[in-house]
């Protein structure tokens, strides 16, 4: 399996790079880099955010994906919720899109952190590409599947699956892949 990773927007490239490493180091696949990718998509005036439906809705049309995850730095929703910190077209899914804006210290008036920053980076992509793999959410708080409703959530869990989880996802990528 090729996981495809896409800047969206205004994203650097080093931190792009990092990411790529550590899927790598995570999961058995390969990670290719695609090049940025402008949106046309509008920004909901009413929220300040984008619809990151209407995200995954491009990401489908512009590519015929393994994987794709898209990386973005604009504040991202769904319906029925105030914003998300990522999304895919599903489980086993083809498209999914992480926002990181979300993830600094400084978008809550807290002084910048870029351990911290960069740790809620991994730990978000490597659950949404294990989403795209074909896994759902895991009960154990402390594996990268667990669900986060909020950031201590998130700065709870490794950035890494359980073992469980690490096992299901190995024999997917065996059998399905
Ligand atoms: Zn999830
Ligand atoms: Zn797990």
């Amino acid at each position: 399996m090729i996981i495809n990773l896409l800047p969206v927007g205004k994203i650097s490239s080093e931190l792009i790079e990092e990411i790529a490493n550590f899927i790598q180091e995570r999961i058995p696949v390969d990670v290719k880099i695609k090049d940025k990718l402008i949106l046309g998509v509008k920004m909901d005036e009413t929220r300040g955010q984008y619809n990151a439906i209407h995200i995954l809705k491009i990401l489908l049309n512009f590519f015929e994906p393994d994987k794709l995850l898209g990386v973005c730095d604009v504040d991202i929703f769904v319906p029925g919720m105030n914003f998300v910190f990522g999304v895919v077209n599903g489980i086993g899914g083809e498209v999914g899109i992480v926002s990181i804006t979300r993830l600094r210290q400084e978008f809550y008036g807290l002084p910048e952190d870029l351990e911290i920053f960069k740790s809620r980076v991994r730990k978000e992509v490597l659950h949404e590409l294990g989403h795209l793999i074909g896994l759902s959410h895991c009960p154990d708080p402390s594996c990268v599947m667990h669900f986060s409703n909020s950031l201590m959530d998130t700065d709870y869990k490794k950035d890494e699956l359980c073992d469980i989880c690490n096992e299901k996802m190995k024999q997917i990528l065996k059998y399905l892949y």
